[in-house]
């Protein structure tokens, strides 16, 4: 049996999502910025799709950015905070993604500050209140959802406080939209970043949400896309893919969050009960917890390398924490900076709606067998 439960790195295409993809390619391949029939129609389509996933995050179409992908759009984020907003501080974290985190390091042109996270990664929102208390014009960059061990922002909270002490705030959505019903008004940040491909939409698109207050300028220049915000002829494939793919995702949104909740929550009970001394890093409370993912910490045995491996080789595709820094040797900076015993085995579950309950009961019998085998071993 093969089963994908890396669905955190990325998640397979919709076969509605490649059906309407397809017709883009075969029926509205003009350049957008042409002017003849066959560029207005590419140029349509593109807007058609712009509209469609404004309506659905409760934004107006002139603020969503199309880039490409969750990288570019955190990049963006900071960038124009500094370079067109005036910010010389950043408030983050370390569990951030690179995408954010390397944005930050060696930087000359602002501070940063990170606040203080308690070992399940959450944000001690005293000590961010302490921060923002201080001066400076500051952006707080904090993300949703922890991609690696799962754990959720309570951004309404940090929302307030940004808003108590005028600070900007950017949250990068990568891992929840698509995942939960995004509310631009509700979520209350001034920048959201989002890529395709982690909801079943193709790779290379995402798009950052822009506050229509706030008056930006391009990082990417070149022509006058995107209204003059980002250059580049359009990936109106990705822009069509991505569209149909967060419509896909919102229908029965409920649904696929208690399908997949079920399959993580039976898993956690599960393991609990097979493997003594298990233990999950990050929260798994429903309620602070992502439903796609599970980060879980085996007991220690000694060819703890060899666990992704052998589950590879049983057919089952998990990784051990994010998969941009999978070739890295440093290990993983999440579970680093919730001071997680990173000399125990882990691995990093993630589920999608397509995930099955056979699939979950095959994995169990596998990762039970190979981890009872590795612990008796050393007995
Ligand atoms: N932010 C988070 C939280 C992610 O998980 C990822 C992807 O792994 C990214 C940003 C980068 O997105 P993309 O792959 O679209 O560049």
């Amino acid at each position: 049996m093969k089963v994908y439960l890396d669905n955190a790195a990325t998640t397979p295409m919709a076969p509605e999502v490649i059906k309407e993809i397809t017709d883009v390619m075969e029926n509205h391949y003009g350049n957008p910025s042409s002017t003849h029939a066959f560029g207005r129609d590419a140029k349509g389509v593109i807007e058609v799709a712009r509209r469609k996933i404004a309506k659905l995050i409760q934004a107006e179409s002139k603020e969503i950015i199309f880039t490409s992908g969750g990288t570019e759009a955190d990049n963006m984020a900071i960038r124009c905070a500094v370079d067109d907003l005036g910010v010389t501080r950043i408030i983050s974290s370390c569990t951030e993604h690179h995408a954010v985190g390397h944005c930050l390091e060696g930087e000359q042109s602002f501070k940063v500050d990170y606040v203080n996270l308690k070992t399940t990664g959450e944000v001690d929102l005293a000590h961010l209140e302490e921060l923002l208390n201080q001066p400076g014009k500051t952006l707080v960059s904090l993300m949703h959802a922890n991609n690696e061990i799962g754990t959720l922002l309570n951004y309404q909270q940090v929302a307030k406080l940004c808003k108590q002490y005028k600070a900007l705030f950017h949250s990068d959505t990568v891992q929840t939209m698509g995942h939960y019903t995004i509310d631009v008004n509700e979520f209350g940040a001034d920048f959201l970043t989002c890529s395709a491909h982690k909801f079943h939409g193709p790779k290379g698109i995402g798009f950052l949400y822009v506050n229509k207050d706030l008056k930006i300028s391009p990082i990417i220049h070149g022509g006058a896309q995107e209204r003059g915000m980002r250059g580049g002829t359009e990936n109106i494939i990705g822009i069509v893919g991505l569209a149909k793919a967060l419509e896909l995702a919102n229908e029965n949104i409920l649904d696929h969050q208690k399908h997949v909740q079920n399959l993580k929550s039976y898993m956690i009970d599960e393991l609990k009960s097979r493997i003594p001394n298990v233990h999950f890093h990050g929260e798994i409370d429903p309620n602070k917890s992502l439903y796609t993912v599970l980060n879980v910490c085996f007991p220690p045995f000694e060819n703890k390398s060899m666990l992704l491996f052998l589950l590879d080789l049983a057919g089952i595709a998990c990784s051990g924490g994010s998969a941009c820094t999978s070739g890295a040797s440093t290990g993983s900076h999440v579970l680093r900076g919730i001071k997680a015993d990173t000399n125990r085995p882990n691995a990093r579950f993630s589920f999608s709606r397509y995930t099955t309950k056979e699939e979950i009961d095959y994995t169990l019998s596998k990762v039970e067998e190979i981890v009872m085998k590795s612990v008796e071993a050393e007995v």
